[in-house]
């Protein structure tokens, strides 16, 4: 059942920034460009602003600033007072939604149709013709035609049995559904050598990206769409293989209204499993064409153990060399089409890290992480989602 949604604007901030400037230290926007205005703590103050009637910044002003934030989370885990500025600018950007949120709406919404289009319409666009401020949008729109990865050098020799003869789904997101179709086969060969038993499913996107452009409408279709496709089911596990798509998901049940009951809230909890978990006791085989190193980046939604990670850890064991954490790739949602100058930045500083090391092969385990890494790469470098590297 989705929510009702106020009419007019919630309250801004039940909890108030004191502009102690913790959040400052882990924004990979501000961190980037050293501008405090784009910030965290600016846009507590601005939400602070807003409350007041009437309103003590302008709405042009409010909007513009709104859509400058990537929505990597990263504030809210250090703020002393629980100030959710990635809500704060949800509600914002609801409250004044600019084009590049329309866009954005069309795309995640209408994805079967625009993005095959645009990543061939991106391919052909002369680079003379581009606006250099769109030089990063449009490579990663290019980027997401298939064939651009880091080939496959590992095979599963032995597969678990832990979740064999069990019912599942695959919640591929809307990148593997739309575009790249090779994760989405990738994960059901996997799932298939696990043993499980897996059907067919119509999702929806996931519903975190909508959110976070303050598409809350959008967001609880699409969130209540995914719920009657697993009640239909049967309520059986759920393998994910997108980071943010398994945040976003798992956040569902911070939701009350879209369940029964508080046990089908933990229920729904307790079936999502990042694929890259159900195969930690997999026993792997590398091929002798194997790159020797690998730079592993890791995405802002994964959680704190970051199963993905793990894998690799498993699997590759001293070939891993380096994993970013601490380091946003900038792709930003929303933001990458409000202002693509200012996620080219953060994913200049991303590389930065990530060129420390030997490797010239990325792997990461969120859809967005690879379209952007992709697109900002330096040359040579082969990104990929791990699942890419699995034959
Ligand atoms: S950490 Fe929280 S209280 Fe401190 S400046 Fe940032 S938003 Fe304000
Ligand atoms: S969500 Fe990320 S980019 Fe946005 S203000 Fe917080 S730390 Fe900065």
């Amino acid at each position: 059942m989705a929510r009702d949604r106020p009419d007019r604007p919630e309250a801004f901030s039940e909890e108030h920034c004191v502009l102690c400037g913790r959040c400052l230290e882990v924004c990979p926007l501000f961190a980037a460009t050293r501008r405090e205005e784009l910030g965290p703590r600016a846009k507590a103050l601005l939400a602070q602003l807003m409350e007041a009637e009437p309103p003590l910044t302008p709405r042009p002003a409010a909007a513009r600033l709104a859509s400058l934030c990537l929505g990597c989370g990263r504030c809210r885990g250090v703020c002393p007072q629980g100030v959710d500025i990635p809500d704060l600018v949800a509600r914002l950007r609801r409250e004044h939604p600019g084009f590049a949120t329309w866009v954005w709406e069309q795309a995640l919404t209408r994805a079967r149709r625009t993005w095959p289009l645009a990543a061939r319409a991106a391919g052909l666009a002369p680079e003379g013709l581009s606006p250099e401020r769109l030089g990063l949008t449009l490579k990663c729109l290019a980027g997401l035609r298939p064939g651009q990865g880091p080939g496959r050098w590992l095979t599963v020799e032995r597969f678990p049995d832990q979740v064999r003869g069990r019912d599942a789904l695959l919640f591929s997101g809307c990148l593997a559904e739309n575009v790249f179709g090779h994760w989405k086969a990738a994960a059901r060969r996997l799932l298939d050598g696990l043993g499980a038993r897996v059907a067919e499913a119509d999702w929806a996107c996931c519903g975190d990206s909508l959110g976070k452009a303050g598409l809350a409408r959008a967001q609880d279709r699409a969130r209540a769409r995914n719920i009657e496709v697993w009640r239909e089911a049967g309520r059986p596990l759920i393998a994910v293989f997108c980071a943010t798509c398994l945040s976003g998901l798992s956040d569902y049940a911070q939701d009350p209204g879209l369940f029964a009951d508080r046990a089908e809230a933990e229920a729904w909890i307790s079936s999502l499993a990042p694929l890259s978990g159900l195969l930690k006791a997999a026993r792997f085989v590398l091929s002798p064409d194997a790159p020797k190193a690998v730079a592993y980046h890791r995405p802002c939604h994964a959680d704190r153990a970051d199963s993905d990670f793990e894998l690799l850890s498993l699997a590759l064991g001293p070939g891993l060399v380096l994993d970013t954490r601490g380091q946003c790739c900038g792709f930003g949602g929303v933001m990458q089409l409000a202002a693509p100058g200012l996620c080219a930045e953060v994913a200049a500083r991303c590389w930065q890290a990530l060129s420390k090391g030997p490797a010239r092969t990325v792997l990461t385990g969120c859809s967005a992480c690879v379209v952007q890494l992709r697109a900002s790469a330096p040359e040579g470098v082969l990104v990929g989602h791990w699942l890419e590297i699995i034959s």
